[in-house]
């Protein structure tokens, strides 16, 4: 059987700098009809799992750690017993949300995660976050972009722990590398594709 994607909206706040925004996020789920992987756990585990099913999750795996991709990132953990996934850049960002838990595996570039017979590949993209990560699907012809890439340019920067000239030079330097077909599937809104995004935002 072969793997597919799944996918939630889930809506909730983001919380940095001491001020407070009503979000909704993407939850993205990549597997087949026995296991899964699930990338980012914002807001709600009901909802998250409602997009699981009954599927076995073999990890959780985290594009950043803004509060709004992990607030429930252990409570999830606690329910389908998988692994939390996270690049280690991120630490100071996952200690304003969590103090009592860490994460469980340090993600690293090129890293593979194996799940229903498909492998997704780990490519760090600091900028949004030090330790932002995409993950790229080569079979299924999509990456997973968090807060990194989104429809109409990169994720936001205003904040602590980004950095402008990062983001822009990670896009180019790893995203812009996959193929113009290949699918954005985006922490917030709507996909669209590397090829699009390449020609707005120009050779700059
Ligand atoms: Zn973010």
């Amino acid at each position: 059987m072969a793997a597919r994607v799944d996918h939630g909206v889930v809506s909730g706040t983001f919380s940095l700098d001491g001020e407070t925004f009503e979000v909704d996020n993407n939850v993205w789920v990549v597997g087949d009809d026995a296991e899964c992987v699930v990338i980012d756990a914002p807001h709600d585990v009901d909802a998250i799992r409602a997009v699981i099913g009954d599927r076995k999750v073999r990890a959780i795996l985290c594009t950043h750690a803004h509060d709004d991709h992990v607030r429930v990132a252990p409570a999830l953990r606690e329910q389908v017993v998988a692994p939390i996934l996270l690049h280690p850049a991120d630490r100071p960002l996952w200690e304003l949300t969590h103090t009592d838990y860490l994460w469980d595996v340090d993600l690293t570039d090129g890293q593979q995660i194996e799940v229903a017979g498909t492998t997704l590949v780990a490519l760090h993209t600091p900028g949004h976050a030090p330790g932002a990560v995409c993950f790229h699907a080569p079979d299924l012809g999509c990456v997973f972009t968090g807060d990194t890439l989104f429809q109409g340019g990169p994720g936001a920067t205003g904040r602590s722990f980004s950095d402008a000239d990062q983001i822009v030079a990670s896009i180019r330097a790893v995203l812009f590398q996959l193929p113009d077909e290949t699918v954005v599937h985006t922490g917030h809104g709507d996909d669209t594709t590397i090829g699009a995004e390449r020609e707005a935002l120009g050779s700059g």
